[in-house]
Order: structure tokens, then C-alpha cells, then sequence
């Protein structure tokens, strides 16, 4: 029923849309090119039979499907529309490759592994033409979700809940979710489509902190500086000396936390430092944030007359906490994906989803493959095969969910945010 052929002119027609996001800008969103793509969206939304379609103030893109049965179920899918400006954004030139072996070569020397690509032989690999990022992150989910679509509007047969719908800005720069009001989208449950693997479900992120430390010193004349200088930036080094050189995100892998000094920015008289902790288990992120305090409360000590602030900046937690409230959507999710004739996976990511925001704030929305390999690097690529899968999982959950959701009515009702 998945039109492949279809799938990659949509996906095609989306990448050559430059969306890059720009994570100095203070604008909502952070740049105005998104918002061309979102007025095409909401144009497909509205061809697709989705009603009370919108572009809000925020650039997000969001329709409702209505149901056409009983089951009272409503289901959300998002996907996000810019790009990362890790490397350049557009103007995105596509490229198609019916793929037998070896590398695969773009322009300027851009090379696709073998390696990277032992999976996919035989497959229709989709690339840039080497100078700009491909934007399968996230177009591939943008895609699969209007394939989705296309399906259920050619074929009434198919019986669905109500369906949310929403495209989103600025995910890349971290983002994405500060305006999005999980009310005003009213599903019970969502999915992101933005990972990779078509077997993969995140259910597990970082427990998330990002703090700043402000350290103020104090400024003298360096010729007359003898004992009565205090330098915020020797502080700092101390600072940077006493954490774990072990747990850093170079020496950590897999459930492994880490300290991460992100900018580090001033003079003598003023430093500051942006860092990130993480750790998937949420008590030892707690106590790297309270190990954090001892050594700024131990160099006060040391330099009485500095000031050492620490912000502690809560950003996300641990989804799966929020998961075993409701373990049947694992469940259901992880039957789904095996109808698509897949082996489902529960992951974790090393960094954050959009999903885990929604998921603390109250939407439990695990993250599910769309495809896409080497991420926010020139040699992006996809395949379209994996795409169809995807999308047919996509597919699989409607019908699953649409199956059973009637029998945990009252489960459903407990976890929704909007009931
Ligand atoms: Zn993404």
C-alpha cells in the first residue's frame, strides 16, 4: 500500500527546502525560512483531509484527523521540520542511488562508507550531492508521516482513532518543545518519528541538567595585584581540576554520566561556564549536581573574597520513569513494529528528545526510527526501504492502538494529559 515512489518525491521535495535552525537567534522560530516549508505543510495537511490546520505564532504546524471509528483514542505524531546547521543547510540538491557495494562518493570528496552501508545493498540509498546536510533529520519523519496519510485518506477501509498531527520548529537548537502546548494538541499519547533504526523505540534519555556557574573575582592592576587579586578565571581552572577526568562525554559510553564544561567564557573579573550533566539513573544525577555545589561551596572557601553562583538548570528527565505508568505502550508499540516483520528494540539515546520534554511535562511520547544515518554530517543518507518500513510502522501502531486501545479506556484516561 506504501507508494515508495511517492514517499521519496515527497521526501524530496521537502529537503530542498533550506531550514536550517540558528541556535544565537532569539526569534520564535529561530528562523524565518522554516516557516516557508510550514506553510506548505499546512497546504498538504489541509489535501489530506486533516481538519482545523494551523501555523501558530510559534511556527508549529498541527491538524487533527478526525477518527472513523468508535475508539475514543487520541493519537499524536510529530515530527520537526528544521535541520541542523552543523554544516550547511541548503540549498539541498537530492540525489538517488540504486546501491550494489562499496563507497559511495558526493561531491567534494563526501564519502559513504562501505562500512556505514554494509546493511543496505540493493537499497535505494538517498543522499545529498555532498555540499549541504541531506535533512533526513527530520524530513524522513515528516515524510513517512504524510505517506501515512495519503494511505489513510486512499483507503477508508482502514479504521483509525483521531489522529494529532504536528510539525515542529527549532529541535535542533534545542527548542523544539518550549512552545508547544500539550492541551491545545490534545492527544492521549504521541510518538516523535525522528530516531534511526526502523526496530528502534526510545523509551530511555539523560537525566538532564545544563548549569551555569557565574564566578566573580577580583580585578587589580596586575603591577599592583600582589595579594589582593582575585582571578575568576584561576578559580575557574580550579574549578575544571577537580572534576572527574574519567566522565567526560569522550570517556563515557552506553549508561555511562558524564561532566561537560560546554563554553567557558570572561576575565579575571567575571567567568562564566555553561556546562551539561547528565545520567540515565535520576538519583546520580542528582548527586553529580550536589558534587558540583561542594566544589564551588570548598573554593569559596578557598577564595573568600570571590563570588561562585550555580544556576542548576533542570532541562529533562529519564523518560522510562514516566513508561512503566503505562507499560502497555511499549507493548503495543513493540507489536506494531514486529507486524512490519522487524525485531523491536528498546533504546536509549545519549542526549534528549523532544519526546522526553513532552514525556516530563506530561505527554508520554517515545521516539521511533525514520531512518536516517550519519546525522548532522554531509554524508547523511537513508534508505528508501527503510523509509517504507518505517512508515508501515507508523501504520501498524494506528491499527494496533485501534485494536486495543478500547480495553485500556480507563488507563487512557489516567495518563492523557487532556482528560
Ligand atoms: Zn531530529
Amino acid at each position: 500500500m506504501i507508494n515508495a515512489d511517492r514517499l521519496k518525491q515527497t521526501f524530496f521535495e521537502l529537503v530542498k527546502y533550506d531550514t536550517g535552525s540558528d541556535p544565537e537567534a532569539t526569534s520564535t522560530p529561530s528562523t524565518s525560512k522554516q516557516l516557508v516549508l510550514a506553510k506548505v505543510l499546512v497546504e498538504k495537511l489541509k489535501t489530506l483531509g486533516l481538519l482545523n490546520v494551523s501555523l501558530n505564532e510559534y511556527g508549529i504546524v498541527s491538524g487533527t484527523l478526525p477518527a472513523n471509528t468508535k475508539n475514543k483514542i487520541k493519537i499524536g505524531f510529530i515530527a520537526h521540520m528544521d535541520t541542523s546547521p552543523d554544516v550547511a543547510t541548503g540549498p539541498v540538491k537530492p540525489q538517488s542511488h540504486d546501491y550494489k557495494r562499496g563507497d559511495i562518493t558526493l561531491k567534494n570528496n563526501v564519502i559513504i562508507t562501505a562500512e556505514d552501508l554494509k546493511k543496505y545493498k540493493n537499497h535505494t540509498i538517498l543522499t545529498s550531492d555532498g555540499t549541504t546536510l541531506l535533512g533526513a533529520d527530520d524530513k524522513a519523519g515528516v515524510a513517512e508521516i504524510l505517506e501515512m496519510l495519503q494511505i489513510l485518506k486512499d483507503n477508508p477501509s482502514i479504521k483509525h482513532p483521531e489522529l494529532k498531527i504536528a510539525f515542529t520548529p527549532d529541535e535542533e537548537v534545542g527548542r523544539g518543545t518550549e512552545n508547544f502546548d500539550i492541551k491545545a494538541f490534545g492527544a492521549d499519547i504521541a510518538y516523535t518519528v525522528d530516531g534511526s533504526a526502523p526496530t528502534d523505540i526510545d523509551t530511555e534519555t539523560f537525566n538532564a541538567f545544563n548549569p551555569q556557574i557565574t564566578i566573580t573575582g577580583i580585578p587589580v592592576h596586575t603591577g599592583y595585584a600582589y595579594h589582593k587579586m582575585v582571578s575568576a578565571i584561576e578559580i575557574a581552572n580550579q574549578l575544571m581540576n577537580e572534576l572527574p577526568v574519567d566522565e567526560t562525554p569522550a570517556q563515557t559510553k552506553d549508561k555511562e554520566g558524564y561532566f561537560h564544561v560546554l563554553t567557558i567564557s570572561g576575565s579575571p573579573e567575571k567567568v562564566k561556564m555553561d556546562m551539561l550533566v547528565r545520567d540515565f539513573n535520576y538519583s546520580k544525577a542528582q548527586k553529580r549536581i550536589a558534587f558540583l555545589h561542594s566544589i564551588c561551596e570548598d573554593l569559596e572557601r578557598r577564595y573568600p573574597k570571590a563570588e561562585i553562583e550555580i544556576k542548576d538548570n533542570e532541562k529533562y528527565h529519564n523518560m522510562n520513569e514516566k513508561f512503566a505508568a503505562f507499560p502497555e505502550m511499549i507493548e503495543l508499540t513493540k507489536q506494531a513494529v514486529k507486524m512490519t516483520g522487524l525485531k523491536p528494540k528498546e533504546t536509549f539515546v545519549r542526549g534528549g528528545t523532544d519526546g522526553a520534554e513532552l514525556t516530563l511535562r506530561g505527554l508520554l511520547t517515545p521516539n521511533l526510527g525514520a531512518g536516517g544515518e550519519n546525522f548532522h554530517a554531509l554524508n547523511e543518507f537513508v534508505s528508501l526501504e527503510v523509509m517504507t518500513q518505517c512508515t508501515q510502522n507508523l501504520l501498524n501502531i494506528i491499527q494496533v492502538w485501534n485494536e486495543q486501545a478500547l480495553q485500556l479506556t480507563a488507563k487512557i484516561k489516567n495518563i492523557s494529559p487532556c482528560r
